[in-house]
């Protein structure tokens, strides 16, 4: 079988994957990096509450007005806000045979309402992929983060730079760095992550939908162990 006709029978295939996927774990851990991959691998939409609220803002949105002085001190977006986003989204039709959140949920609200919400939908079951990472690898990995303005494809400046500097790999289009990836806001993040976010893990842990993925390592690897949780959640069904 060729690689184009292998991968066509994987699109057909993962349509079946049926989950909600949810990465949890720090600013920094490389939630968004993975969370792409997973949404492309298995054709499921990449739901990241961070680029939902930043579309916002550009657009001037209400939600945007309410976000942007939040996000610029690294503090947390209202539930409320953020929910209606996200009940909203997954209500499209994209979104029937599963989604990959990135960023969501943040606190224990956000948990139970999406509980709420999946349960009312009837929405199969939930993967929680827990992205461990020392803290020292996090400072760097923000500072260094540099994301392309027209897909939001990931870089980082230290450990996997653009080919030509400033400029995607991918599609051409200018690398920005986000104005919360510098250090005095990304302080702000990681002890927002520590009060309210954090709780999480215990809160899947008790509900068995918890699978700890090793995020030190190198992206591929990180890949590597997530597509197997996947498959392993996929044959479970
Ligand atoms: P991120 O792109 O996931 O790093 O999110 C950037 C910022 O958006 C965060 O620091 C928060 O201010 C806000 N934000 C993103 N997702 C959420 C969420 N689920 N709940 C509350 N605030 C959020």
């Amino acid at each position: 079988m060729d690689a184009a006709t292998a991968d066509r029978n994987w699109a057909r295939e993962s349509k079946r994957l049926g989950h909600a996927v949810i990465f949890l774990g720090p600013p920094g851990a490389g939630k968004g990096t993975q969370a792409q991959r997973v949404a492309e691998r298995y054709r499921l939409p990449h739901l990241s509450t961070g680029d939902m609220l930043r579309e916002n803002i550009r657009l001037g949105t209400e939600i945007g007005r309410k976000a942007k002085p939040l996000m610029e001190h690294g503090e947390l977006v209202p539930d409320h806000l953020v929910l209606q986003m996200v009940e909203e989204r997954i209500a499209e039709p994209d979104c029937k045979d599963g989604f990959v959140f990135d960023g969501f949920p943040r606190t224990l609200a956000q948990a139970d309402d999406l509980e709420r919400i999946c349960r009312r939908i009837h929405f199969g079951s939930t993967v929680v992929l827990h992205m461990v990472v020392q803290p020292e690898l996090l400072l760097r990995r923000l500072t260094g983060r540099r994301i392309c303005k027209a897909n939001g494809h990931i870089y980082n400046i230290y450990d996997r730079p653009p080919k030509q500097q400033g400029v995607c790999d991918v599609d051409g289009s200018a690398l920005l760095h986000r104005p919360d990836d510098t250090e005095g806001v990304i302080g702000e993040r990681l002890a927002t992550y520590e009060k309210q976010t954090r709780p999480l893990v215990e809160y899947y842990q008790s509900r068995k939908q918890l699978s700890a993925v090793d995020a030190m390592a190198g992206a591929d690897d990180v890949t590597a162990s997530i597509n197997r949780i996947l498959n392993g959640a996929k044959e479970a069904r």
